[in-house]
This record gives C-alpha cells, structure tokens and sequence, in this order.
C-alpha cells in the first residue's frame, strides 16, 4: 500500500492496527466462521464486544456510574436537534455560545425547540477566537458550547461554569473527544460523531447523566429519546456494528500507549510543533488568536498572495494529503488527530521549510 499522512477533517486518519483488525473482522469475527458484517446483534460475540466497548469509554474517560453510554446513528448532526428534544422544554431557555458552523447549526435545531440564548459568538471575526465572556441566563436548563471548532481550529481551553446550580454543560465534542483530559462530573451530555477521532462514520457517542432527563414532559418519538437507548444498552434498533468495532479497536489502541493523559502530552507536544513552524515561517500564518488554538485542527494561511494549489501539489507529491482548508477560511488546514503520528508533522515542516527555501 502507498504510504502517505492523511490530514483530512474528517471522516480522517485511524491507526494502521484499527484498519488491519477491522479488516480481517470483515472476514472473520472471532473464530465464528462469519464475517462482522453478517452477525446477529444480538449473538453473544457482538453483545460482548459491544458492552467491552463501553467499558473502554468508561475506563478512558473515568465515567462515573451515574452515567450512561450509548452508541446511536445520525451523526452529531442529529445530536443538535435530538439535545434539545430532551432536554430544552417549550418556554424553557438554553444558553448556546456560537463559535463556528456547528454550534450555529446546533443553535438553528434548539430554536425549535425553546429559547435560545446566544450567550457569546466570534462570528464578527469569522470566528478566529473563543469568546470568553459570556451573557448567561441566570434560568438556563443547560449550556451547550463545541469544545473544538473543526473548521475554525480554535478549541476551548478550559470550560465554562453554568450560571446556575442546576444548570450543566453539553458539549458537542466530535473532533476533540480522547484528545486531551476533561472533568465529565461538569457536563450533563456529550456528543462527538466518531469519525474525527475515534473511528468511520456510522456511531455517534453520547455519554449522558440519566438524572438530567427527568425535566421534559413532550412527546418525543420513541427512536429519539435518550432513555429508549439507554434503557435497550444502544440495541433498542440495530446498532453500526462495523463502526462500534472499529471504535473498540481505537480505544484499545489508545489504552495500550497509556491511555487519554498520555495523548495529550503528545498532542500538545504534536501541535506546538507545527505552530511554531507556522510562525518562523516567513510564508504562512496562522489566523487564530494564540490563546485558543486547537491542538487538532490547524489552520494556516500564506502571508502573501502565493499560489495555494502549487503548495498543495508541492505536499502530495511527498506524501502529504488532504491539507486544503476549509472554504470558510481558506488557505491549509492540517487535522492532527490522535492517530496522526508525530512523524507526519515532522514530513509536513520539513514541507514547508523546503517550500520556504524555494522562495
Ligand atoms: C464533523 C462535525 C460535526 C458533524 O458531524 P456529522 O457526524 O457529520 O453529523 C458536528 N460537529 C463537529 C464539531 C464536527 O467536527
């Protein structure tokens, strides 16, 4: 196979361990003489399979018991609307802070649910920081925020604290969830489709405190309420087993190398790295305030009017894929999730300083 680094967004980069062994699954699962694709949910190899994957979630993240995981399908798109169907009831207010296209998206499916408060946004400089200061309600039933901006790459650093007491943060964490530690005890229900960093398309994780679903009284079709899933252990309707596999395998990759504490070092360690070439550089920039800076998703631009598509050819051509911006901002985005090796951003400098020599 052509040995490249892969730096899309998303669906994005898995560890060469989690492609072989979802690979030979597709053939045979466990000495069952079936291929995964073509087993009963409801044999004892898939149940159990399913239920190790949970507890890796568990393990990985320190999940309390009050707290619930589930595997659901719809992508976190269908988080946005399916968060507040639970959990916003009519009249009642939420507090969203807007700091790129998904929590926009996210805030556009509360609206139909209840009020919203757009406590803060950066849309006023196409998002290219975290606002920090932010109008709470002093009644919300949640606050909602996208701890990583995967188009925009900025990323909350530390996290807000609600207002009020009862009040709790949801988090859409799609493209930052095992990237570094977090406390879950702050955060009534996370979210994260699993194809960013954990695995292909097809599963989307929720992690949820059962105690927060106790306040909407509306009638929610069956498939969409959390207790259904819960209630079922995420098999109330057939479950993407391919996808939860190759989410199993992530998660035991990530705990054989010691687990989320250690990625973060390394993930630190990975995108300083590039920042810092970013700035030497005297070709590129990056457009996001310094302090709010993700460790996932970086962003860069040319500091004069060069020719992008040149960059982008000169990249392929060592190996070096998918590192086009986003339209929105433009420019070069390098997606550096937990799978990326430290080796492909070294290729990707060294890229670039060869590329600056030019010059
Ligand atoms: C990719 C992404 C989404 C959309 O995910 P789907 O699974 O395609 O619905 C939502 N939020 C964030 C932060 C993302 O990166």
């Amino acid at each position: 196979m052509k040995s490249i680094y892969n730096f899309s967004a998303g669906p994005a980069i898995l560890h060469p361990s989690v492609v072989k062994a979802t690979s030979d699954a597709t053939i045979e699962f466990q000495d069952t003489g079936m291929g995964l694709m073509e087993m009963s949910h409801r044999s004892q190899p898939v149940v159990d399979m399913v239920s190790e994957t949970d507890n890796l979630v568990r393990k990985l993240l320190k999940l309390p018991d009050s707290y619930k995981v589930l595997f659901l399908q719809g992508g976190a798109s269908l988080q946005f609307c399916m968060v507040p169907m639970n959990l916003l009831g009519k009249g009642q207010v939420a507090d969203y802070t807007n700091t790129g296209t998904w929590s926009q998206k996210a805030i556009n499916e509360a609206m139909i649910y209840g009020k919203v408060n757009v406590i803060s946004s950066s849309k006023d400089s196409n998002y290219n920081y975290i606002p920090k200061e932010l109008n709470q309600s002093d009644n919300s039933q949640y606050l909602h925020l996208t701890s990583n901006n995967t188009i925009f790459g900025t990323q909350w650093n530390s996290f807000p604290t609600p207002a009020s007491k009862e009040s709790y943060l949801v988090a859409d964490m799609s493209s930052d969830i095992f990237s570094r530690e977090f406390d879950i005890r702050d955060f009534g229900l996370i979210y994260a489709g699993a194809q960013k960093n954990i695995g292909p398309a097809g599963v989307t994780l929720v992690i949820i405190r059962e105690s927060i679903l106790q306040s909407v009284t509306r009638d929610i079709p069956t498939m969409m309420q959390y207790q259904t899933h819960i209630n079922k252990e995420s098999m109330f309707n057939t479950p993407p087993v391919m996808s939860i596999y190759a989410v199993n395998q992530s998660l035991h990759w990530l705990d054989s190398i010691g687990g989320v504490s250690n990625m973060e070092v390394n993930n630190k360690r990975k995108a300083k790295k590039l920042y810092d070439e970013i700035e030497r550089n005297s070709l590129f920039n990056c457009p996001v305030h310094e302090d709010d800076r993700s460790i996932m998703n970086v962003p860069f631009v040319f500091n004069d009017e060069l020719d992008e598509a040149n960059f982008l050819d000169y990249c392929a051509d060592r190996g070096l894929y998918t590192l086009k911006g986003h339209r929105s901002v433009g420019g070069f985005r390098a997606s550096i999730y937990n799978a990326m090796p430290e080796e492909g951003v070294d290729a990707l400098i060294d890229a670039m300083q060869d590329y600056e020599k030019k010059f």
